[in-house]
């Protein structure tokens, strides 16, 4: 009779059930009836006949009932599309009433029978007749009679009897469990985690197995892998009968599941139950291709499964767990590839939360650089420098940083400013360093000459007090929470490898020093996509040349210290050459935000007066008069290199040697150098005609012929406007996407942090159009930039360098508009190769 009706379906091996109508949990019941486990005998409602319940209408108990003993209580659980939509609670013990009691009672004891009837009364109570739970306060609830002051308080409030009728009963239950899931708040959570807004729900109704009686009997759930590693081990928890009424009532505490020298086992209590689920379990796993945790029941030693579900897991056993199902041929690579989310790798490049620690948040910001870290607070760099001498790990707190804090970022073991964006110095830095950080903390108030930070809810943090920075969430917490390390173990690289053989888009990495590059080989980047040839100035001694430089206003003075800075640059190029054996670097010619390069503090200023045997005052006025209103968008890139020819001259010689000695040593090296900040063709022409220049000088000086390829970053909106003139003087175009953005928006990248949560949070904005690429704005210049360039110039390699290159969606973006690689921060190299492959498989599965 039941097949007939669609919606309310006995699971059989080949009822008409269906995720996408009967929910997740339905269907996999039905899995399990199909690999012949014991499953207790269950009716599945589908999403219409649920909502037609929530809408009033009852359907037929009878026929509900039918397919189930008659006379076994039984029990309704949620069952929606996806579990991680969530649901109702479940309702179990349907059907108990006094003559059950009774029953029971005979059976198994007054004890056992009288705590199942009094549970069900409870939650009848709360969830379905939606009665104030405190009404049971005042009851003694160990007394003999405790069924008995149940129900009387039940009629007393409800004004009618505890319902006797089993069919009563399920109705009042399927109602309420219908009704809870068209609530508004209910709505609003699961849309929160994803779920469409006309998300159903389904319903099962299964035969009750109680777990009582006198051979070995109790319930409890397992799983054959460890949720926060993914490596083989059995866990789960097993409470048994024999524990007593008090296990029984309170869930007190259970047994172990395998022999334990610590206490009692289920392997010692029902050896063979044990053996059966360990197998149950493995079928499980090879024949639904997903690690299941099994809820049982064992009543009188024989095992009932109730349930299976997807092993809960941390990101780090999701990758091994994926991974090892594919290496068993349960899945195949490509599917394991797709089953992790490409951000979810972060948690194995770094340190983290442990997500089963207490967080004592006391404030947030931006997620600058993944990763967490715990450690005292410092307000500066030269304490951060002290405290690592010291051993002793601390958290750099700035209103934001600048180049004078790199060391102190070097020393510190995570960074938090009050400022900044996504694109701030901060930001850029934590993440070429693999340092946890958070910007534009401004829920926190910083109060930088008291040495301490006021959080909202009153507490104040002083220098010296230990405080953790998570990085991947934006969050900052009081004390020192458990922490889980980084696992690039071999499930890691193995799904990297796999992940490899899929993508067709080049993954390069922004490398500015050769500890940067060494990390992007590590993580096996294409290249380097950006070096950022002014962050190689930022340690302190290096710092002193490259303000002289831009500070030299006589000729002669600028010619020392480019002549300091020659070598310097020739021995960075050489050794990133040698790092990345032959694989593409380019270069980016400077492009020194003035405001980062010059001093700001007093002690700062005093030695570029003491290198520059200059008075003090000199150096302040100086300092003044290169000030500017809008550094951002000032003296930056090409405009340097206009104004100051040597300074580029000086670049393209010393990568030009430096090509030349690693190409003696038996690279091959075809360096690309990119010109930055380019709005107009004449930029290009002129820089390309001296770098033409530097190249000939050198190859008559050395006697020895190099190929070099020249680009240029189109980073503002007119460079991509007009990019059908620029690309036929180049090789190559980057889109540099932070500054597209800046620009596009008239939105400063160091100031967006003040407003952009506003934003985000009324849908000014969909979200922070530095983290994702604004397709729509942004996009459209980046697309036509592409289209406009390679018309001109057919050969034209393109990418995206801006921090969006590792984002995955933006990576989407970036492929589909045609790009031959996108660059990253190289620890965001594995992400972006996981979303990489990820479309490459979509595209081919179809
Ligand atoms: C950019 O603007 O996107 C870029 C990569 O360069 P920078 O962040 O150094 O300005
Ligand atoms: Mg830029």
């Amino acid at each position: 009779m039941q097949q007939d009706n669609p919606d309310i379906t006995f699971i059989t091996p080949t009822a008409p059930v269906a995720t996408a109508t009967h929910g997740g949990r339905a269907k996999c019941l039905q899995r399990l009836v199909r690999l012949d486990l014991p499953v207790p005998s269950t009716v599945a409602l589908s999403f219409d006949e649920v909502h037609r319940i929530a809408a009033g209408e009852t359907p037929s108990m009878d026929e509900l009932l039918a397919p189930l003993h008659q006379g076994t209580l039984i029990c309704v659980r949620p069952s929606s599309e996806d579990p991680d939509w969530g649901g109702p609670g479940a309702v179990l013990n349907i059907g108990m009433n006094d003559a059950k009691f009774a029953e029971l009672s005979e059976k198994l004891g007054h004890d056992a029978a009288s705590a199942i009837y009094a549970r069900f009364i409870q939650s009848y109570s709360t969830h379905v007749a939606r009665l104030d739970p405190d009404m049971f306060d005042d009851l003694d609830l160990s007394a003999k009679d405790t069924c008995k002051q149940l129900l009387e308080a039940y009629e007393l409030e409800a004004e009618e009897p505890f319902p006797q009728d089993v069919g009563d009963q399920l109705a009042g239950v399927l109602r309420s469990m219908a009704r809870a899931w068209e609530g508004t708040t209910a709505r609003l959570l699961r849309q929160a985690k994803g779920a469409p807004a006309d998300a159903g729900l389904g319903l099962v109704v299964q035969e009750m197995v109680l777990g009582l009686g006198h051979a070995e009997c109790g319930s409890g759930v397992l799983q054959l892998v460890n949720s926060t590693t993914g490596l083989p081990k059995i866990t789960g928890r097993y409470l048994s009968q024999s524990q007593g009424r008090d296990a029984l009532q309170t869930g007190a505490s259970a047994l172990f599941l395998e022999k334990d020298t610590r206490g009692p086992s289920l392997e010692d209590a029902a050896p063979e139950a044990f053996e059966a689920l360990k197998q149950q379990a493995a079928l499980m796993r090879v024949k639904l291709r997903e690690e299941m945790q099994i809820e049982f029941t064992i009543e009188n030693g024989q095992v009932y499964i109730l349930d299976g579900v997807r092993v809960q897991r941390s990101s780090r056993a999701a990758v091994r767990i994926a991974v090892q199902l594919a290496q068993d041929g349960i899945i195949p690579a490509q599917e394991a590839l797709m089953r992790i989310e490409p951000r979810a790798l972060n948690e194995l490049l770094h340190r983290q939360v442990d997500p089963e620690a207490e967080r004592d948040v006391i404030g947030n910001g931006i997620a600058a650089s993944p990763g967490a870290a715990t450690g005292r607070i410092v307000f500066s760099a030269a304490e951060a420098q002290a405290s690592a001498a010291r051993s002793e790990a601390c958290i750099l707190v700035r209103r934001e940083t600048t180049p004078e804090d790199i060391r102190g970022m070097h020393a510190a073991s995570a960074v938090l400013t009050e400022r900044g964006g996504i694109t701030s110095h901060a930001a850029v830095i934590g993440r070429g360093l693999g340092l946890p950080c958070v910007v534009g903390a401004s829920s926190l108030r910083f109060q930088l000459r008291k040495k301490s930070l006021l959080a909202p809810d009153g507490r104040v943090f002083k220098e010296g007090d230990i405080i953790t920075i998570d990085g991947t969430d934006g969050e900052i917490l009081a004390g020192e929470p458990k922490m889980l390390e980084a696992a690039l173990d071999d499930a890691f690289q193995s799904l990297m490898a796999w992940a490899d053989e899929e993508r067709d888009l080049d993954i390069r990495a922004n490398a500015d020093t050769p500890a940067d590059a060494r990390t992007a080989r590590n993580f096996n980047a294409n290249g380097i996509g950006l070096c950022r040839t002014e962050h190689m100035f930022f340690e302190a001694d290096r710092l002193t040349v490259m303000r002289e430089m831009i500070f030299a206003d006589a000729s002669e003075d600028r010619r020392s210290a480019l002549d300091k800075l020659l070598p310097m640059q020739r021995e960075d190029f050489i050794e990133l050459f040698r790092i990345m054996e032959g694989q593409p670097v380019c270069i980016r010619l400077f492009d020194p935000p003035l405001h980062e390069f010059l001093p700001t503090e007093r002690a700062g200023m005093r030695d570029l007066a003491e290198a520059l045997n200059l008075p003090l005052s000199t150096v302040t006025r100086r300092v003044e008069a290169l000030g500017e209103y809008n550094p951002m968008l000032g003296m930056r890139g090409v405009r340097l290199g206009i104004t100051v020819p040597e300074i580029y001259d000086m670049q393209a010689r010393a990568i030009f040697e430096a090509a030349i000695m690693a190409n003696r040593n038996g690279a091959n090296v075809v360096p690309e150098i990119m010109i930055p900040l380019v709005s107009a063709k004449r930029e290009v022409e002129l820089v390309k005609t001296r770098v033409d220049a530097v190249a000939a000088a050198v190859r008559t000086e050395q006697g020895l012929d190099f190929d070099y390829r020249l680009g240029v970053m189109v980073e503002t909106p007119r460079a991509a406007l007009r990019a059908e003139d620029i690309a036929p003087h180049c090789h190559f175009f980057s889109f540099g996407t932070n500054d597209l953005t800046q620009m596009t928006y008239g939105l400063s990248r160091d100031d967006a942090g003040r407003f952009m949560s506003a934003y985000v949070q009324q849908g000014v904005y969909p979200e922070d159009p530095f983290h994702t690429l604004d397709a729509d704005g942004v996009g459209e210049l980046v697309k036509l930039g592409a289209e406009r360039g390679r018309a001109a110039q057919p050969d034209l390699t393109l990418s995206v360098c801006g921090e969006h290159g590792g984002s995955p969606e933006s990576i989407a973006f970036c492929r589909k508009v045609g790009m031959d690689y996108v660059s990253c921060s190289p620890f965001r190299v594995p992400v972006a190769r996981l979303a990489a492959a990820q479309l490459a498989i979509r595209d081919k599965i179809g």
